[in-house]
């Protein structure tokens, strides 16, 4: 029996990412407040919130700092936009605080709502830059089978994702997908991390040949990919690819939606990974998500161009009534300031030793095939046979349903498409809720063995 709240629920809402025929049977959970790493459903019964809710509250649910930050700037001017030369103290802060944080050449930063917005800023910015050089045919952006950047027309078009592209008429025109860079299931017997690296860049290279180097504009990748598998590059990837897309002059942007502020245990999960983009896109743990604000740094040659845009055609015509919100600034700026005074990603970094190895013990589980992270983020893969890594019908929904026992157990993490699992905690979980944490996850595997039987 559906309680009120949740009939109410399945009769007005369209929820995202969800199966709205599902759904119909199932209803929601509905939360009601949150405490640390837990969060209450309206039963009061606990959940240790093992997804940081999606990827993004680096700081827990109860931080009293974070809530007073925003209401002082509610109370002091709780709206401004940033159009036609208007401006508040707080985005001027953030952009300034932002340039000095970030591992690339960053002029400017410009501000967005969500991750979504921001990555369709690149392309946006990627297009109007080649525009200004005199390069009109170098436009099409490649992004990668399972990589995530959001659900816009064109976040979506890179994003590598087949329920974001089925029956949405997605991807545009001019959107590309190299390999996943999964060695799991992508490389060839015997081949290892850094020989399987060398090979996607290969790849990549004969594919931006094919397509004609002056067609090309940019390439887009998460650090670690997220929503596609929560999966970690082979050894050597970002090495290899990056002077092949020198080469071609395509500028590289890095996706730090997830691995921005602190989840691999650096700022950036370009530090940790070695990656040297044009340009970063960034959102979530920005705020730790209290607030919804994203964003892209902007180098110099682009701002060049942009400039000379505009000394062109005049305005720069982009921007959203929201972007740079006040409130959403200033709340950034006070978990910047946590995360610097509380040395939260140095502390991040402190318990991913702990976390992995919890994580790849999974791997010895009957049903798991492979159990990988860094720093706090990491996922398993359930297969029906390991020595093949056969995997179960997609219909048979053997990993939502490992998450939905794992719900029974009082924990959340999230399935993704390929029979995956990711976990992915708020920074601020302590050793022992790690160990709840996957102890609950060991559970729910062992419960999901038993149902396959
Ligand atoms: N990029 C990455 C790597 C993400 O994980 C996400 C969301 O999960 C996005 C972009 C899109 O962000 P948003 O949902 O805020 O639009």
């Amino acid at each position: 029996m559906l309680s009120n709240l949740a009939t109410r629920d399945v009769e007005t809402l369209i929820h995202p990412y969800t199966n709205l025929a599902a759904f119909r049977e199932a209803g929601p959970l509905v939360l009601e407040r949150g405490h640390g790493v837990w969060v209450y459903d309206t039963d009061g019964r606990p959940y240790l919130e093992g997804m940081a809710g999606l990827w993004c509250t680096a700081l827990g649910y109860s931080n009293d700092e974070l809530v007073e930050a925003a209401r002082e700037q509610m109370a002091r001017l709780p709206f401004s936009h940033i159009f036609s030369g208007r401006s508040h103290d707080p985005a001027i802060e953030l952009a300034e605080t932002i340039k000095e944080l970030v591992p690339v050449p960053a002029s400017k930063v410009f501000f967005t709502s969500s991750g979504s917005e921001a990555n369709d800023t690149q392309v946006k910015l990627a297009w109007y830059y080649n525009n200004a050089l005199g390069r009109p045919k170098k436009k099409k952006i490649i992004g990668r089978v399972k990589g995530y950047h959001g659900v816009t027309v064109a976040s979506a078009s890179m994003t590598g994702l087949a329920a974001n592209h089925a029956d949405w008429d997605l991807p545009l025109p001019g959107f590309l997908h190299a390999a996943c860079p999964h060695h799991y299931r992508g490389a060839h017997p015997g081949e290892s991390e850094e020989e399987y690296s060398r090979r996607l860049a290969d790849e990549l290279d004969a594919m931006i040949e094919r397509e004609g180097p002056d067609t090309v504009a940019a390439f887009i990748a998460e650090p670690v990919m997220g929503a596609g598998g929560a999966i970690v590059p082979p050894k050597g990837y970002f090495a290899a690819i990056q002077p092949v897309l020198a080469r071609h002059d395509v500028r590289l942007i890095a996706d730090e939606v997830i691995c921005g502020f602190g989840r691999l245990g650096s700022w950036f999960g370009s530090e940790t990974l070695g990656i040297q983009a044009n340009s970063l896109s960034f959102a979530k743990a920005l705020t730790s998500a209290y607030m919804p604000l994203g964003g892209v740094t902007v180098d110099e040659p682009l701002y060049q161009a942009m400039l000379d845009q505009s000394r062109k055609i005049g305005t720069f015509g982009h921007g959203t009534t929201y972007s740079a919100h006040p409130v959403a600034s200033a709340v950034a700026l006070k978990t910047i300031e946590i995360y610097k005074r509380d040395r939260i990603i140095e502390g991040a970094a402190a318990k991913a030793p702990h976390f992995l190895r919890r994580l790849e013990a999974l791997a010895d589980h009957p049903i798991v095939g492979e159990a990988r992270g860094l720093g706090l983020i990491g996922g398993l893969e359930i297969v029906a046979d390991k020595a093949s890594k056969r995997q179960y019908e997609p219909k048979a929904g053997v990993a939502a349903r490992c998450v939905a026992f794992a719900q029974e157990e009082g924990l959340i993490v999230r399935f993704l498409a390929g029979d995956r699992v990711a976990v992915c905690p708020p920074l601020v979980i302590r050793e022992d809720e790690i160990d709840t944490l996957f102890d609950r996850l060991g559970t729910a595997l062992d419960r999901t063995q038993a149902w396959i039987r």
